[in-house]
């Protein structure tokens, strides 16, 4: 497990921006340093734990890149199409004949290796065959429609480095090496608890005064998406004791213990007093909204993130705080999220000194414009304001109001896990 001295997380100021949170826990969370293998087609999504320096060029070898005629750019046509013989024909995967003579051209198709003696190709869309001749005209380019070897990638090269969370193109660039494992971080193990005597699983008896627990099936899901390996602990009851219990429970087997709810502070809000019996704990003020305080602390050597309870404000603080955990604890590099400009189909207000999220719609405007239409109503106990919306404007801590027709900008769900 990744150790965390106790005092890690402290931080000395009132207010903790989202930026002071995020360099916090790149600056103090210690990868987990093992190391697995997987097979090339389980690697989406892993954190690669070695560079990855190519073994081969990429092409392997110079071919061409479209069906046609090879020939030699020194007997290109210079000012009138000219009459080749064709000496012969090679296709993807064969070999040619023979190598191409001064004066000839050679039948090519896409991907086959160019044989001695060419270096250029005419697109069989550009020539016409006469006289069992092809005539090829004037003004191509030496070496177009040729790819040499290696002017995607040069042997040697550190194509894929470590600490990289691996895409589909990635597994892609492994497969052209010839690879058939990688080298992985191993998964990260969260524990993930629900906190709060209203709640009960889905599936269970409901009482008149409960609700479901929502929050606790939305964080494993997105600690799935991070390729998170994830123990459900259920739910907890808003009981000091048992709470310590529990989280002292999964410390020892687990690189970060999550919770939701129960961190705010009123007298039933017993996470705060539970981790301190067992841990250290510092509850983070952060200038966001929504979100209400985060708790950061740490038991056994393990951290634990305790999120607020109201859906929304749960989903937020888990972008901005257990996201960076993850990638940190997998030693993965620190991903900033670039939000995108659209404009803004809305007006809003808001107070300085703190970042706001408003949860919004894309739609195209008339003019063909990409406009964010906000969600009409704002509690952070909305789950349809996340269902029924594509993202979130982030609005910067200096911003005081929003104008429609400003241009802001837009945090895709899709691209935030
Ligand atoms: P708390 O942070 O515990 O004060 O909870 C704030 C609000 O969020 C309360 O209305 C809770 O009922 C609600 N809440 C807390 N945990 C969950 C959960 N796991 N799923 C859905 N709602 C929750
Ligand atoms: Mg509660």
């Amino acid at each position: 497990m990744a150790q965390l001295s106790d005092d890690c997380f402290a931080f000395g100021g009132p207010m903790m921006s989202v930026d002071e949170a995020v360099g916090l826990i790149a600056a103090r969370v210690t990868p987990v340093p093992d190391v697995e293998t997987v097979a090339l087609a389980r690697g989406d999504g892993r954190i690669l734990a070695r560079d990855i320096a190519a073994p081969l060029p990429l092409p392997p070898f110079t071919n061409s890149a479209v069906d046609g005629y090879a020939v030699a750019s020194r007997d290109l046509p210079r000012r009138d199409a000219q009459a080749f013989p064709v000496a012969g024909r090679v296709q993807a995967g064969g070999a040619a004949p023979a190598p191409v003579e001064p004066g000839q051209a050679m039948r090519i198709f896409t991907g086959a290796p160019m044989p001695d003696g060419a270096d250029t190709v005419f697109m069989q869309e550009d020539v016409r065959l006469e006289d069992g001749q092809v005539v090829l005209p004037a003004g191509l380019k030496p070496g177009a429609n040729v790819r040499p070897a290696g002017e995607d990638i040069p042997a040697g090269l550190a194509a894929l480095k470590a600490g990289r969370r691996l895409r589909p193109q990635d597994i892609a660039l492994a497969a052209a090496f010839g690879l058939t494992e990688l080298s992985v971080v191993r998964r990260i193990r969260v524990a993930v608890f629900s906190t709060g005597n209203e709640l009960v699983s889905p599936g269970e008896a409901r009482g008149a005064a409960q609700l479901f627990d929502s929050n606790r099936f939305m964080l494993m899901a997105m600690l799935a998406r991070l390729g998170c390996d994830v123990s459900d602990l259920g739910i907890l009851r808003d009981d000091r004791a048992s709470l310590a219990r529990a989280l002292q429970q999964v410390a020892g087997s687990h690189d970060l213990i999550l919770t939701t709810g129960g961190v705010s502070t009123g007298e039933e809000d017993h996470v705060k007093a539970a981790v301190e019996s067992v841990g250290r704990l510092v509850l983070w003020r952060m200038a966001i909204k929504p979100g209400r305080p985060v708790a950061m602390g740490i038991i056994d050597g393990t951290p634990f993130i305790g999120l607020p309870g109201n859906p929304v404000a749960s989903f937020v603080t888990f972008v901005h705080v257990v996201r960076p955990t993850i990638l940190a604890l997998s030693g993965a590099a620190p991903e900033v999220l670039a939000p995108m400009p659209v404009r803004a189909g809305f007006a809003y207000k808001k107070k300085i000194a703190r970042r706001e999220y408003v949860r919004v719609s894309l739609r195209k405007a008339a003019d063909g414009a990409v406009e964010a239409v906000k969600f009409p109503r704002e509690g952070a106990g909305l789950l349809s304001s996340l269902v029924d919306t594509d993202g979130l404007v982030e609005l910067g801590e200096d911003v005081t109001q929003v104008e429609p027709g400003q241009t802001v900008g837009f945090l895709s769900y899709a691209g935030l896990l």
